[in-house]
């Protein structure tokens, strides 16, 4: 950089020339470039000085994604260092001027948000989730780190997975092998953990065996059991798995019946590809909060009763209950994992029955 000139990347309201008279008494001169990594979102204004020089109420506010997809178009500006000086008083408290290399090559100052998470509002509703458990952890004596946040990604695009990625969130899931399938090269460049929570179909065993699966929540008969021991065994390895029971006692939801966990488990621990971890369930949909916790509650009874079966081999700490409507009952009742996705992603188009409600419930 030159003595005394900077060059200045600016994406917003600097490039309106009365914003340029305003704080310059000049008209800037500058170069079409582009910032890449990062992506636009809006910032709203309080400040009654910026407000009145830009006449905007939002200004644009670039955040760092690190990922390569995003880019933001601008101009850059030369200004000398008293300019420079100038800008920063301009530019108000959430931005941060930073030096980044523009797409051209060349360096230059460019005013960035200061936190790196995106304000949007996956952030913010992840944010409103882990109040929720904390406020459900100190209810109950519990601390949130005994919580496993994942999130419920069915019929969520990549970009907003994404979002969530950048929030630090790093376990996710999807209801249907197809859906697997179709995300798994938009995300596959992201270090992230995924489950499978959906109902499984026999002959979808070798598909979903083909993506980066650490475990299927979802085991709730023999059948199952069996073809997936034979596909993992041809493979030379192991998966982790949940015993999925019925604990709402609906024609409708799939798992194993609460009395017949006990003996499931014992059979499925002689298949040594899978790795049991402990038990999922989907509460009772119902507004009367005592049957949600009725099913949570069974949940951890049987956990203790296979638990004081003693069988040998086994693992049964993962508890996986609660979704966004009922999360607090679930970690009440002893929840190591919740499954969140409508609190955080928006409603979602199809009905939940289009994933629980499948023929081949018989299978
Ligand atoms: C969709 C889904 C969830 C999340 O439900 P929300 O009500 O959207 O939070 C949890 N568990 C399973 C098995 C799901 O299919």
């Amino acid at each position: 950089m030159k003595n005394n000139v900077h060059s200045l990347f600016s994406y917003g309201t600097l490039q309106l020339e009365r914003v340029q008279f305003e704080n310059y008494g000049r008209l800037l001169t500058g170069q079409k470039d582009s910032l890449k990594n990062y992506k636009l979102d809006k910032l709203k204004i309080t400040d009654k000085d910026v407000l009145k020089k830009s006449g905007k109420e939002y200004h644009p506010i670039a955040i760092k994604t690190n990922s390569p997809n995003d880019f933001i178009d601008g101009t850059v500006f030369e200004i000398t260092e008293a300019e420079l000086t100038e800008t920063d008083k301009y530019e108000v408290g959430d931005y941060k001027r930073v030096l980044e290399t523009l797409n051209s090559g060349n360096q230059a100052w460019v005013y960035v948000a200061k936190q790196e998470k995106p304000c949007s509002t996956i952030a913010e509703n992840i944010s409103k989730i882990k109040n929720r458990i904390e406020i459900a952890c100190k209810r109950s004596g519990r601390k949130p780190k005994e919580i496993k946040l994942l999130l419920a990604t069915k019929t969520v695009d990549c970009k907003r997975i994404e979002e969530a990625f950048q929030c630090g969130e790093t376990l996710i899931a999807e209801n249907k092998v197809q859906e697997v399938k179709h995300k798994y090269d938009d995300l596959k460049a992201f270090s992230f953990e995924q489950h499978y929570i959906g109902h499984l179909q026999t002959n979808k065993v070798k598909e979903i065996l083909k993506y980066n699966i650490s475990c299927i929540q979802t085991i709730d008969r023999i059948g199952l059991v069996e073809k997936l021991h034979n596909q993992l065994t041809l493979e030379n390895r192991t998966i982790d798995v949940l015993i999925q029971v019925n604990t709402s006692n609906e024609e409708s939801k799939f798992g194993i019946m609460p009395n017949e966990a006990l003996g499931f488990v014992k059979q499925v621990s002689e298949f040594k590809t899978l790795k049991i971890k402990g038990l999922m369930t989907i509460g009772v949909f119902s507004s009367d909060f005592d049957k949600v916790r009725a099913c949570f509650r069974l949940l951890k009874s049987i956990q203790q009763q296979i638990t004081d079966a003693q069988i040998t081999d086994l693992e049964m700490n993962e508890l996986s209950m609660g979704m966004s409507g009922d999360l607090e009952i679930a970690i009440e009742e002893g929840a190591t994992m919740i499954r969140v996705g409508t609190a955080i992603f928006g409603q979602r188009q199809y009905p939940d029955s289009y994933y629980w409600n499948e023929n081949d419930k018989n299978e």
